[in-house]
């Protein structure tokens, strides 16, 4: 698979989004992702969604002895 941007300038998806909220599947427990923690995150090199729920867990699941890997994430874009 080709990895090249062709047009314009690549921007990382997650800076289309001023807030996600991520939700623990498993117990309920959920928070919000504010613009300046989704920064902090490409600056760390995590462009995608996908890329970032790769790395989430949930921490009250896996201090239960779970995995604490059933998380969903719901980006909200900017404007709305
Ligand atoms: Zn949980």
């Amino acid at each position: 698979m080709s990895l090249a941007f062709t047009e314009g300038i690549w921007r990382p998806e997650l800076s289309l989004f001023r807030a996600i909220d991520i939700r623990c599947d498993d117990c309920g427990r959920g928070k919000r992702m504010q613009p300046a923690e989704i920064r902090a995150q490409v600056a760390k090199g995590v462009y995608s969604l996908v890329g970032l729920h790769d790395k989430l867990h949930c921490a009250v699941c896996r201090d239960r002895g779970g995995l604490g890997k059933n998380v969903s994430v719901y980006p909200i874009k900017r404007g709305e």
